[in-house]
């Protein structure tokens, strides 16, 4: 039997190493401990109710488990074979009791590619990932397969970067590899920024291994023997559990030299962010692994032309990363019968905010914010009204309730005002002025903005001058005029994507949320 104790980020803060250390305590001094394994695994995503406990083969999913708690499961569900009901997840309007995971309207309509381990393994142990098809599409990449046609194949799948650009992963592979070079890079973006957003970093704790193989894969594929994960320091617990895996890949012969003796070489470094926003941005980041200031250059030429150290450089965020092995084994196929007609497979989202069920899910796109924010995330604490949802982090929009129904890609995103960005999903409900929201992510993109523009600089914080005068009672409607004329000039001037995309969360709400924004204007008087 084994004990799943979720080991991430969020359910560490909610006590869960502790959780861990009860089981261990409680199953040795019944003398169990060669029966049943506690395993530490990444995040289950349901961070609402964590810490969770999963019991396998059992199958049964214990939330908001404390030491206390785990004594009672080890007496009566390990020791009886009594399932300890009062710990299991009740519906809260039917106050019906699951036993079961995939019962849950959480869970129900997910489908976990990216997250597939994560919650389900050790990431600390490669023979776990092993177990689970780990490493065999490498070897089966190596042994089997052309670059050509590995490119072939993730350009079939229609997987599309899911770091926010949202450009098709097999054609900026092909670009990398028709880019003439003796030497070339892989950089695993792990830099993630947006407020609210940690799908990367669950990725990273959960199952690094499957990060290291697909940066591997593509390094074969572009003609690389060099790879860099750049990833922010305040993700120590990620940076941990790479760094065990980095090791564990190099003691199997699966990074390192000769890779399963077929010839090929790939290392993997770790470069560590200081946690700017703009070192997202891939030239401000290749410009901070060279010891540079993380500032974005102009494009082109593109990485894939002249990247780190000038050379020929594919750079993918993690979720990208992550989707790959499944696809090579599974194939193009299976992945494009997935999602939407230009935007292929499943994304993963942070539900953050106003909404019940706080955590990570990914589900195939195409799926509804409805069915989102209200079956996943169980709709609007206290049974408030919903006002609006943010999606796309600082460069997003705010969607307001009349497109709850749109099924949700990249390119019905973009059309709503919105986009995808990197899968940050922030719930408002009828209480939140959406003045002062779009002044939250302003004074963000103020904060983070790398300054070498005018237009970025000046104009950003000229519009959030304007609207701290708007919510003090200051405001007139020229400066709702001025705060228009503004944020267009700044999306047109700008150099790099944030700067392009600051004034959205403004110039969104001032569409849909008009009335607020005069509301401000006009009670001044
Ligand atoms: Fe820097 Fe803003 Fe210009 Fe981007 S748009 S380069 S963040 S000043």
């Amino acid at each position: 039997m084994d004990l799943l104790v979720c080991g991430g980020t969020g359910c560490q803060a909610s006590g869960s190493s502790e959780v861990v250390e009860t089981f261990k305590k409680e199953i040795e001094k019944e003398g169990l401990e060669n029966e049943i394994q506690v395993i530490t695994t990444g995040c289950f995503g349901f961070c609402e109710k964590g810490p969770i406990v999963k019991i396998s083969p059992d199958n049964v999913f214990y939330v908001e488990v404390t030491p206390e708690k785990a004594v009672r499961i080890v007496k009566e569900h390990i020791i009886k074979g009594r399932v300890v009901e009062d710990y299991l997840y009740k519906e809260p309007e039917t106050k019906e009791v699951l036993h079961e995971q995939n019962e849950m309207p959480f869970y129900k309509k997910q489908l976990r590619i990216a997250l597939r381990n994560c919650g389900f393994i050790d990431p600390e142990n490669i023979y776990e990932y092993i177990a689970v098809d780990g490493y065999q599409a490498l070897g089966k990449v190596l042994t089997e397969m052309t670059p050509e046609k590995v490119i072939e194949e993730i350009k079939r799948s229609g997987l599309r970067g899911r770091g926010g650009g949202g450009f098709p992963t097999g054609v900026k592979w092909e670009m990398t590899r028709k880019s003439k070079s003796n030497q070339k890079y892989v950089i695993c973006n792990a830099d993630e920024g947006d407020p609210g957003a940690f799908m990367d970093r669950s990725i990273l704790e959960g199952d690094p291994h499957s990060v290291l193989e697909a940066m591997a894969i593509c390094g074969y594929c572009i003609g690389a023997d060099k790879g860099y994960i750049y990833i922010r320091a305040e993700y120590p617990l990620a940076i941990q559990r790479l760094r065990i895996a980095i090791n564990q890949a190099y003691e199997f012969g699966l990074l390192g030299k000769n890779i399963l003796g077929t010839g090929f070489n790939f290392d993997i470094d770790l470069k560590y962010g200081a946690g700017a926003f703009i070192c997202g941005e891939e030239t401000a980041l290749i410009n901070s692994i060279e010891g540079g200031r993380g500032e974005p250059t102009v494009k082109p030429p593109f990485p894939a032309q002249k990247g780190l150290w000038k050379q020929p450089t594919n750079i993918n965020n993690v979720e990208t990363f992550a989707n790959i092995c499944p696809i090579l084994l599974k194939g193009a196929d299976w992945f494009s019968s997935i999602g939407t007609e230009k935007s292929k497979g499943t994304k993963v989202f942070a539900l953050a905010g106003k909404v019940n069920n706080v955590g990570l899910v990914e589900v195939p796109m195409g799926l509804t914010l409805r069915e989102i924010i209200y079956e996943l995330g169980g709709g609007i604490k206290g049974d408030k009204k919903f006002k609006a949802v943010q999606t796309g982090g600082p460069s997003g929009g705010c969607i307001p309730a009349q497109n709850l129904d749109t099924p949700i890609d990249y390119d019905t995103l973009t059309q709503i005002g919105s986009m995808m960005g990197s899968g940050g999903m922030i719930v408002m409900d009828e209480d939140d002025c959406m003045v002062n929201i779009a002044k939250f992510y302003l004074e963000f993109s103020c904060e983070e903005s790398c300054g070498r523009c005018t237009a970025c600089r000046v104009g950003n914080t000229r519009m959030l001058e304007i609207l701290n005068e708007i919510t003090e009672g200051k405001g007139t409607m020229e400066h709702l005029d001025e705060l228009k004329e503004l944020g267009q000039i700044i999306k047109d001037s700008s150099l790099c994507g944030l700067g392009q995309t600051s004034p959205n969360p403004v110039l969104s709400t001032m569409n849909f949320f008009w009335d607020e924004y005069v509301a401000h204007v006009k009670d001044k008087n």
